[in-house]
């Protein structure tokens, strides 16, 4: 090499970062501003601001419409609406979860002193695995709160089939599954009851928002009583009860995103398939790759890196994003067995979830949502196409060198 390599302009780690400004995953869909603040005038106008008025009734009624399930009961979020829902369905003592989930799912339990019982995952699906399901039951498990993560259902029948035989109640955190679908069926009318997060960083937001659904009578009964104080009427509390209701401009929101669904989620396809065509064949990059004969809304692209055939550890991978701006996440590490308080509660957790552990230190998402075009995508995948073939001229480079 002569000395005119000094002069070569590096592209990674150069003195700009490839993006000015960082890009983020997560970043909110928005729908027709006109139409939101239009909605926002009318609630203004009506002076009814929460309390089940107009915008959270015809927001339940649309997605129960389009989850072709009998209730849906709108949620302040799906913390709450998770709380309320094991609560009503009287899970006690321990119930089993994936520990490969947001925090939320376990916490939810904790804060009612249920014990999350933590549960290995297949390697390749991402959901709870039904045989080490079966394994975790205990004479004290009650429930199974199973977590269609990246919007991939669970083996929903392996999971209704162990909670039939063991009289386990059974409930799915959808938080990532709205618009996705299961043999044909959407999501949202499985198990005893399944939860949705409408979150600002979820594919349908709501600001801060979620959902219970169901097609048990009696459970939407409790769970509107639960989320509204316990209140039969005025004046007369019936059961016992907290706050978990929609305010009127989520619900404005939540119907605004909803008739952009279809566009965020065409976006979001759109960008999941330039991403598979333009890193799906690097060795050591592997995809989740979403189901062509089910709906799906593509919200999280998911990156699995192996160290050892990539040349790059995930975590050298994000770092090297990062410095171009491009702020990829590593949901959802270490785990939630690893957080606290779990891991004090917990600290022998680790040894039942080796898939959970490999998965957890493998995964990358990386930003996808209607705020990136094709030019944004491409960059990103250049990025990480230029960083493993450096990784690959400095193993070849030690390797002819020992
Ligand atoms: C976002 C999320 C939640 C929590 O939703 P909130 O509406 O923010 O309370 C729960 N579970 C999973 C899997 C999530 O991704």
């Amino acid at each position: 090499m002569t000395a005119t390599g000094a002069q070569t302009q590096l592209a990674l780690f150069g003195s700009q970062p490839a993006f000015p400004e960082p890009v983020h995953v997560g970043r909110p869909n928005i729908g027709d501003r006109a139409a939101l603040m239009q909605r926002f005038e009318d609630i203004l106008d009506s002076r009814w601001l929460t309390n089940r008025g107009r915008q959270v009734q015809e927001f339940e009624k649309r997605l129960a419409e389009r989850l072709g399930v009998k209730h849906c009961i709108a949620m302040c979020n799906a913390t709450i609406a998770l709380e309320i829902v094991t609560r009503a369905l009287e899970m006690k003592g321990e119930v089993i979860v994936p520990s490969m989930t947001f925090i939320a799912t376990a916490h939810a339990l904790q804060w009612q002193e249920i014990t999350p019982v933590f549960c290995d995952i297949d390697p390749d699906t991402h959901t709870l695995d039904v045989e080490r399901v079966e394994e975790m039951i205990t004479p004290r498990t009650t429930g199974i709160v199973g977590v269609h993560v990246w919007g991939r259902p669970c083996d929903i029948e392996g999971l209704t089939d162990i909670a039939k035989r063991n009289n386990l109640k059974l409930v799915f955190d959808a938080a990532h599954a709205i618009g996705c679908g299961h043999r044909g069926r959407a999501i949202g009318g499985f198990g005893d009851a399944e939860v949705f997060s409408f979150h600002a960083t979820k594919v349908l937001n709501s600001f801060e928002g979620g959902a219970v659904t169901t097609n048990d009578d009696a459970l939407a009964e409790k769970v509107r009583l639960m989320q509204n104080f316990g209140f039969a009427g005025l004046d007369n509390a019936i059961h016992i009860g907290t706050n978990g209701k929609m305010s009127e401009i989520s619900a404005a929101m939540g119907i605004v995103s909803l008739d952009s669904f279809d566009d965020f989620v065409a976006c979001n396809k759109r960008n999941y398939l330039q991403y598979l065509n333009e890193l799906g064949d690097i060795p050591g990059l592997r995809f989740v790759r979403y189901d062509e004969n089910e709906s799906n809304n593509y919200q999280y692209i998911v990156l699995q890196v192996d160290e050892e055939k990539a040349g790059l550890s995930r975590d050298a991978l994000i770092k090297v994003l990062q410095a171009e701006n491009v702020l990829a996440r590593r949901y959802f590490w270490p785990g939630c067995h690893r957080m606290q308080p779990y891991r004090s509660y917990y600290p022998h957790a680790h040894l039942l979830l080796p898939n959970t552990e490999k998965v957890a230190s493998q995964l990358l998402i990386l930003p996808t949502g209607t705020t990136l075009g094709a030019t944004e995508i491409a960059t990103i995948c250049a990025i990480v196409r230029q960083a493993l073939a450096l990784a690959a001229q400095v193993s070849q480079h030690l390797a002819s060198h020992p």
